[in-house]
């Protein structure tokens, strides 16, 4: 039996199955991911088995998660979504990690034939919707492919794009809130999820300056507000917080959008507040790459 070694935290009490080992494209500079994984699809016997094994691992799941990375692009795929949903009949809902140039490539034929057989929702990393900065993290895609991918998955599934704020550092940052608004307002994801930059991986040391907590805050509103279409948005994730050496002053922002987007916003502008209060009264506010380099929180 083999376990992903990573989920999304939406997905922490899904049935978790391992189609393939890895990422195939594996060269993104943030992501320390998958580095040390060589990339395999798992032969389909052994995942078939792992499915037939499931409840003696997990307690009664509704919902099951596919790993690692993209393995959609397992050849035996359709098959390997279309047992699960046999064997388990429990399972109301199968999602997947899925890279957005694979989406991009795909057959709607073949979306078509994957929600025949039951898979529900697909977590692909947007990361940034500006160009310069998908290339210069070297995330082979570009802001037309997420496009692309995001209008064709959301015909058959709900969708999720994650996003990094910090990505294109303080240089870029106003480009990367307004273009990643752009393909957002484009793609209509399900749901946005926000990260914020945190260096694990260290080839992605030096290549931007990273945000200190006012222009991550900055960030957040200025992509939040060019934001214009339904979706649910949510910082569901530590490196979003911001901390002084009391505890955390920041857990992000979540809700509905358009309905909350100004509650939202307000409690952006509150925090920015804060902060600069607190910067001027000599408290240190700490973002996650504080935190992480401290050994206060892990990724
Ligand atoms: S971010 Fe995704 S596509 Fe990029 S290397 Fe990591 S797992 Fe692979």
């Amino acid at each position: 039996m083999e376990f992903p070694p990573f989920r999304p935290p939406s997905e922490a009490h899904s049935y978790l199955i391992r189609v393939v080992r890895g990422c195939n494209w594996n060269k993104c500079l943030f992501c320390s991911m998958y580095k040390a994984i060589d990339f395999e699809q798992r032969p389909k016997e052994d995942i078939l088995k792992d499915i037939d094994e499931i409840p003696r691992y997990f307690p009664k799941s509704k919902s099951a998660f596919l790993g690692d990375s993209n393995p959609l692009i397992h050849k035996d795929i359709v098959e390997i979504v279309r047992y699960l949903k046999l064997r388990r009949p429990e399972v109301e809902r199968i999602t997947a990690y899925a890279r957005i140039k694979t989406i991009a490539n795909m057959p709607e034929e073949k979306l078509r034939d994957l929600k025949s057989a039951g898979l529900t929702r697909l977590h692909m990393g947007l990361e940034s919707g500006d160009d310069e900065i998908l290339r210069l993290v070297q995330k082979g895609i570009t802001a037309e492919d997420a496009i692309k991918a995001g209008k064709k998955a959301g015909k058959f599934f709900e969708t999720t794009y994650y996003v990094i704020t910090g990505l294109g550092g303080v240089e870029r940052s106003e480009k990367h809130a307004k273009n990643t608004a752009r393909v957002i307002n484009e793609a209509k994801p399900t749901f946005v999820r926000i990260r914020n930059l945190t260096i694990t991986n260290p080839e992605m040391e030096g290549v931007v300056k990273l945000l200190n907590a006012e222009e991550q805050l900055e960030e957040l509103r200025n992509l939040l507000e060019g934001i214009k279409v339904e979706t649910y948005f949510t910082c569901d994730h530590i490196s979003n917080y911001l901390f002084t050496n009391r505890g955390a002053i920041f857990t992000g922002v979540h809700g509905k959008l358009p309905e909350e987007k100004e509650d939202m916003l307000k409690i952006i502008e509150d925090t920015l507040e804060t902060v600069k209060a607190l910067k001027k009264s000599g408290v240190e506010v700490f973002t996650s790459n504080d935190m992480f380099r401290f050994g206060f929180i892990s990724l």
